[in-house]
């Protein structure tokens, strides 16, 4: 049965999408079964996995609206090495649908159950909010990645997504936890970075994971070439970091 993981973080722009997908390749490069499924509306893990948003002819609103199953929905990506249930503007949507429906939080749950036994791994790419998208993706998972920079207002952001977690695991949850903190967009020249680091060690222990992903141009450019940096050049400092952080993950969660 799948591990199911969200890829979480309120702020935009700190490194989820990359995150997903390169986890999503290193992890199929090991040798894991793996299903990304994108709850952004933006569709960037669906672009970065090499599908085109706008072609999609099933999406994850038609999962979350229970039009489809994630087995009509998903689609395999030959380049990345793993299957997608893609998203685009469509998405966007479904927060207001959803409102209005009965198990309004538990819909993807309930789809990817139905596929557990297909994959070892489903990482979900979570929207930049704390919203009925991304309540979708944690009440469904058994726990969170959070990727982060280590810049000055770092850990203030964090303790709302921590209060988050903690509200769902006691109400709606018990499974979810946070499986640790990931440093992304590294850069160990700037002493502030080095000193956040220190700090997040020492608040969050061995929560935080062992890898930590350097800044790296190469990241940045694959997904303009509709593929995972692990994928676009497998050399680079970025992807090598994402293949070490796969191989983390395997033994920190995986059966294998
Ligand atoms: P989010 O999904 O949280 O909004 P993204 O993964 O889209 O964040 O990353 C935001 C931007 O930063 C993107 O342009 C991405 O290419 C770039 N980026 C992410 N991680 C790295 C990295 N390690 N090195 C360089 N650029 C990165
Ligand atoms: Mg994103």
């Amino acid at each position: 049965m799948a591990k199911i993981f969200c890829i979480a973080n309120q702020k935009g722009g700190v490194g989820k999408t990359t995150t997903t997908v390169n986890l999503a390749a290193g992890l199929a490069k090991v040798g894991q079964r793996v299903l990304v499924i994108d709850l952004d509306p933006q569709g960037n893990a669906t672009m970065g996995s090499g599908i085109d948003k706008r072609q999609l002819e099933l999406s994850v609103y038609d999962v979350l609206l229970e039009n489809a199953s994630i087995a009509e929905a998903r689609q395999h990506s030959d380049k990345a090495g793993y299957d997608v249930v893609g998203a685009n503007r469509e998405l966007a949507g479904a927060e207001v649908e959803l409102v209005e429906l009965e198990r309004r939080d538990q819909r993807l749950k309930g789809a990817i159950t139905a596929v557990a036994a297909d994959y070892d791994f489903v990482l979900i790419d979570c929207p930049p909010s704390l919203s009925m998208l991304t309540l979708n993706g944690l009440c469904s998972a058994h726990g969170v990645v959070v990727p982060m920079q280590c810049e000055y207002f770092a850990l203030e952001g964090l303790s709302d997504l921590v209060n988050t977690i903690k509200q769902v695991h006691a109400n709606l949850n018990p499974d979810l936890q946070i499986i640790g903190l990931l440093r992304v967009m590294f850069d160990p020249r700037i002493t502030l970075q080095q000193q956040v680091s220190e700090q997040l060690k020492s608040h969050f222990g061995d929560k935080v994971f062992d890898s930590v992903i350097p800044r790296n141009v190469r990241l940045a450019e694959a997904p303009s070439y509709g593929l995972p940096g692990v994928v676009f050049d497998p050399a680079s400092k970025g992807a090598q970091a994402f293949v070490d952080f796969a191989k983390e993950m395997v033994l920190r969660v995986g059966k294998k």
